[in-house]
């Protein structure tokens, strides 16, 4: 392992939310969450504010009613997260050629490939450089942990939450590791969690204390060796530079191995639903559905099967695993199940239009209606055209956003995200003053010029900073289309 805490990990706090809040004056300081709206929908990011109330990502969304009914509820907009990731991917470019995304907003950074550190203190101020730079192009906070390997950087930055920068000396991993739960190492999930507690193993500590063999006989050779070795904060694994992950995944070891099928039907369906959640909290839809099954005997099968086209529909992924599952053999007991989702592909502006509408055909959920629902049938509310979150124009009122719409009517916010907290109108839902429109840039381009993102850039090909267009400055409200353009179809700002 290295000597300086040089492996940067970038991880910006509760993304999504946080893009909603910039862009949507009042809902800043208020509980957001963004995520899919319809009955089978999943949280993707929740705000701090709405975290207080026990919402995280993941959890189905009529759980998360439940718990905060005041927060906002808003569909993702992809397209503009997708557009900020690229600009905060470019400012990590800068600083290395080994730079690692794992997921729109989370990426780790090999400082010392760059040149950028070789110490403890050039490794702090390049961190404290980048937050500034993230907070200057994007509007939005990042917490940055830095450490002498990948696993404790991420440990860091998960530590310095939110907008924090931590970083761990080298020849304190220990120390620091010791006394935390176990399932701060990474793949300790709630299963193994259970499993070493009901052994006395609750910290790092203890976990290293039990040795290799004991963890071996624990967990099994794999993850026993390789817990061991976190346990001891040994991570030797570089910092690869890939564009984006190649897969979506999620497993779960049973303390008891599981006879009944319905249940492991039953457990199969739910993975599906937890993966499609980290693919949406991602980002990204996927053609190849994965099925991984551990047996009894520690025998392992996987099974695969790739649609004709990219999804990230619950709906889908679940059928598609439940198919796998039929032809893979659970007598004797299973001990461990995973659906994964591979051949990742970004979200294209028609798949998200189709993703965001609540359940555009009511018939081909009715078969599936009764199979182990979490997420309780409410009456959906929402008219085809106008979705909670969505970006709207209005002839007379300028830009704004829906808050809500049904019974023939919808209600907009109409607020920028360089104006004060807007009033809100309503409207007949075919208001024809009323379009869809295109995402406002979070920072007014007056300010930071796109060349500031491709510094290296501008300096070569001389290209002067891009004007705003007449009347858009001061106010942000006219000619803001035209920049909302530029700012989501060249995030590169070249
Ligand atoms: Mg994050």
């Amino acid at each position: 392992m290295r000597r300086a805490p040089t492996i940067l990990h970038l991880d910006m706090d509760a993304f999504y939310a946080s893009v909603e809040q910039a862009s949507k004056p009042s809902l800043r300081g208020k509980a957001v969450v963004v995520g899919g709206l319809g009955p089978r929908g999943v949280v993707a990011t929740a705000s701090y504010e709405a975290r207080v109330f026990g919402v995280h990502s993941a959890m189905p969304m009529g759980q998360a009613r439940r718990l905060a009914p005041n927060a906002a509820y808003l569909v993702p907009r992809f397209g503009l997260y997708r557009a900020i990731s690229e600009q905060v991917m470019a400012l990590l470019r800068e600083l290395s050629p080994l730079v690692e995304p794992l997921s729109l907003d989370e990426a780790f950074v090999d400082l010392e490939a760059g040149g950028r550190a070789w110490d403890a203190e050039s490794a702090r101020l390049t961190g404290i450089k980048l937050r500034a730079d993230i907070r200057a192009v994007t509007g939005l906070t990042g917490s940055v942990g830095l450490a002498a390997s990948k696993m404790l950087a991420k440990i860091a930055s998960e530590q310095a939450k939110p907008d924090g920068l931590m970083l761990i000396e080298p020849g304190t991993e220990r120390a620091l590791l010791g006394p935390m739960p176990v399932r701060t190492l990474p793949g300790v999930g709630p299963a193994t969690g259970d499993h070493l507690r009901r052994v006395g193993i609750t910290t790092v500590d203890e976990l290293a204390e039990a040795g290799e063999d004991e963890l071996v006989r624990l967990l099994g050779k794999a993850h026993g060796h390789a817990l061991y070795a976190m346990a001891l904060a040994h991570d030797e694994r570089p910092v690869v530079a890939e564009r984006e992950a190649k897969s979506v995944s999620v497993e779960d070891t049973y303390d008891v191995d599981i006879h009944d099928r319905l249940r492991i039907g039953l457990e199969v369906q739910r993975l599906a639903d937890r993966c499609v959640g980290r693919l949406r909290g991602a980002g990204l839809s996927g053609r190849t559905i994965v099925l991984k099954v551990r047996r009894y005997d520690f025998s392992t099968l996987t099974r695969s099967e790739t649609l004709r086209g990219p999804t990230d529909d619950p709906a889908v992924v679940r059928e598609a695993a439940a198919r796998l599952l039929d032809s893979v053999d659970t007598t004797g007991g299973v001990r461990l199940l995973g659906v994964g989702v591979s051949g990742l592909a970004d979200y294209t502006q028609e798949d998200l239009f189709a993703q965001a509408l609540p359940v555009p055909a009511p018939s081909a959920e009715e078969p599936e209606g009764g199979v182990g629902e979490v997420a309780p049938e409410r009456p959906v509310a929402v008219e085809r055209q106008w979705r909670a979150g969505q970006d709207v124009r209005h002839a007379e009122y300028g830009p704004g956003w829906v808050q809500g719409s049904g019974l023939g009517r919808v209600t907009v916010r109409f607020e920028t995200p360089q104006s004060a907290p807007g009033r809100v109108r309503t409207f007949f839902v075919g208001d024809p003053a009323l379009e869809s429109a295109e995402p406002l840039p979070l920072v007014a381009d007056a300010a930071h010029p796109p060349a500031r993102l491709g510094q290296s850039d501008s300096d070569r090909h001389g290209a002067p900073p891009r004007t705003p267009d007449g009347g858009a400055g001061a106010d942000g409200w006219g000619g803001n289309r035209e920049q909302a353009s530029d700012a989501t179809r060249v995030p590169d700002g070249a």
